[in-house]
């Protein structure tokens, strides 16, 4: 089936099978979850939202992080891996949003997007999450299932997005996103799909092809 033909039935089956899907870091307010979400890079967000609560009473402002000593918000992070990058990459973040745009996060993806080390994938995140803005998130997760799907073709994130925008009804592109990461967390899993018990089967090239060549 193409891709055109089949969407309609695959959101079907995720609003059965993840009806709740959700954005899983904790967080109250854009610039908590764009810390998170630099935070979550190679990280689960389990361990994220250990360490936020108190980063996020630490640091409770843009400018806070902008000043902070790059030693000490290194520590402050330091058990969600890549601390170093992850430092300098929300150091350099802040300082963008204390110069440029009052310590406020930009409700704009354009916006979003010329902050230091922000794609498109975390400013879709923020955007949809924070904001309420429609934005389809392309990470790993929704890249692999996507593909295996067949819904693209494309392995480049960014033509990913694009490929699923005309299919996708924009109104469901937040909840699309968050269905689609849980369910390559759950059951699409990157080494090794669980296709016999996915209830996405019937309409997957993948699946279906993998089934042929059992058969
Ligand atoms: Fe993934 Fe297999 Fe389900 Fe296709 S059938 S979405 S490859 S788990």
């Amino acid at each position: 089936m193409d891709p055109a033909s089949k969407i309609g039935l695959i959101l079907e089956l995720l609003d059965q099978h993840y009806p709740n899907a959700h954005c899983t870091l904790d967080f109250k307010n854009p610039l908590q979850l764009l810390v998170a979400t630099v935070l979550s890079a190679q990280c689960t967000d389990a361990r994220v939202n250990q360490v936020t609560p108190a980063l996020f009473q630490k640091y409770p402002a843009a400018a806070h992080y902008a000043r902070a000593p790059l030693a000490e918000l290194e520590q402050d992070i330091y058990t969600t891996g890549f601390y170093r990058q992850k430092a300098k990459s929300i150091k350099a973040i802040c300082q963008a949003l204390a110069e440029k745009h009052g310590g406020q996060v930009p409700a704009s993806l354009t916006e979003l997007v010329k902050l230091p080390g922000i794609g498109r994938k975390t400013a879709n995140v923020i955007l949809g999450n924070a904001f309420g803005i429609p934005g389809i998130v392309v990470d790993t997760h929704m890249g692999r299932v996507a593909a295996r799907l067949g819904l693209t073709r494309q392995k480049d994130p960014v033509k990913v997005e694009f490929d699923l925008m005309p299919l996708v009804p924009k109104e469901r592109w937040v909840k699309f996103s968050h269905q689609m990461i849980w369910h390559g967390r759950q059951v699409c899993t990157a080494p090794k799909p669980q296709c016999a018990r996915c209830p996405l089967l019937k309409y997957c090239d993948y699946g279906q092809q993998a089934k042929r060549n059992v058969g």
